[in-house]
């Protein structure tokens, strides 16, 4: 069995102990005769594995007692529609600031449901950015601050997070829990758990508890905070295997020693972006100093060179490089999961296709 290297931006790598973990508990949990996936969501074994992954985020993100952790599902999309729906007051303004794709999906959704500021606008922006504190007009009286800390699709990280005294409200979904973050300064952090996380199939979200009771009565049951807040993210049936995997996961972050990963992630991303500037050949899309550290997004000098560096990255088991479709050149995504000799091999396997084709 050969392992590729997988740069693909979401779902994405896994770390290999989880999956070994999971692997060998696929067929008898515990002892229990069966699979995770097939016991009760209300028993003792799943109900131990739904504590340990919400301790070990609380732990590893260092999260005050006054906040809840969620699962949800949806994905972060879900929480795109759930936060203006359970936040924004009648008559109330939300700021949102426009960093990019990502951030316009939630800015669309905020305007579907109520009046939406936006605050900053840089999400047109090449190369690509996150605004800086001057650029912020905001709301007084704001409902919240929405921001996207890592645009996965451009490539770009907000490096400091703005100050408000509206909630601050994050979508971290592709650098949740790769670096550190005081959660004290946010109202509320979501994430959809298949690119630092786990496999996809839930939302994860981190709410101060006091906001959950600003949602309007006729909001839907299953979609207010305040549900999910009350049941333990058990309301309905959870996705079990995906939250499994998250406890997984968390175990795996604290046996490595997070602030080990932490630095790793900076370590890895600072050799990648290395080898970018050191040649005339690749060209980085963000400006260095928003450069994310998750997704790292260059150009080639044509659009053949960069089709040909795919093809043959993946022939030779580096695989998921393409970016995203919509704005295309490369992304090498490199989540906590990703193996630094990973990073090692593309950085050689670029010079080594610099030297034959620049
Ligand atoms: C992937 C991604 C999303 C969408 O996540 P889903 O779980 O597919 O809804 C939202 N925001 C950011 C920043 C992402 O990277």
């Amino acid at each position: 069995m050969a392992r590729c290297y997988n740069f693909s931006a979401g779902p994405a790598v896994l770390p290999v102990d989880a999956l070994k973990d999971a692997q060998a508990q696929l067929l008898d949990y515990e002892g229990t005769g069966m699979s995770i996936m097939e016991s009760s969501h209300r028993g003792k074994a799943y109900s131990e594995v739904h504590e340990e992954a919400i301790l070990n985020i609380r732990e590893l993100m260092e999260i005050p007692e006054e906040y809840s952790v969620l699962f949800v599902q949806g994905g972060a999309s879900m929480q795109f529609a759930m936060i203006p729906m359970n936040f924004m007051g009648e008559g109330q303004t939300a700021d949102y600031i426009n960093s990019g794709a990502w951030a316009k999906k939630a800015i669309k959704e905020g305007k579907n449901l109520g009046n939406v500021n936006i605050a900053a606008d840089c999400g047109s922006d090449i190369p690509t950015r996150m605004p800086v504190a001057d650029e912020l007009s905001l709301t007084e009286g704001a409902a919240y601050l929405h921001c996207t800390s890592n645009e996965t699709i451009s490539g770009a990280q907000m490096k400091v997070f703005p100050a408000t005294d509206a909630p601050l409200i994050c979508d971290m979904s592709s650098d949740i829990l790769s670096r550190k973050v005081d959660v004290s300064k946010f109202g509320m952090i979501y994430a959809g758990a298949q690119k630092n996380l786990g496999p996809a199939g839930v939302g994860i979200v981190i709410l101060r508890k006091d906001l959950a009771e600003r949602c309007p009565e006729n909001v839907p049951t299953i979609l207010k905070y305040s549900t999910h807040i009350d049941g333990n993210s058990m309301f309905n049936t959870c996705p079990c295997f995906t939250i499994y995997m998250i406890m997984l996961v968390t175990r795996w972050i604290k046996k490595e020693g997070r602030d080990n990963i932490f630095s790793q992630n900076v370590e890895k991303a600072g050799r990648l972006y290395a080898a970018i500037d050191g040649s005339d050949f690749y060209r980085g899309t963000a400006l260095p100093e928003f450069r994310s550290d998750m997704n790292v997004t260059f150009r080639l000098p044509t659009e053949e060179l960069e089709a040909l560096l795919i093809k043959e990255a993946d022939a030779a088991g580096l695989k998921g490089l393409k970016g995203h479709r919509s704005v295309g050149g490369l992304r090498a995504s490199i989540y906590n999961a990703f193996p630094p000799e990973g990073v090692d091999a593309l950085v050689a396997f670029m010079k080594d296709f610099e030297a034959r084709n620049g």
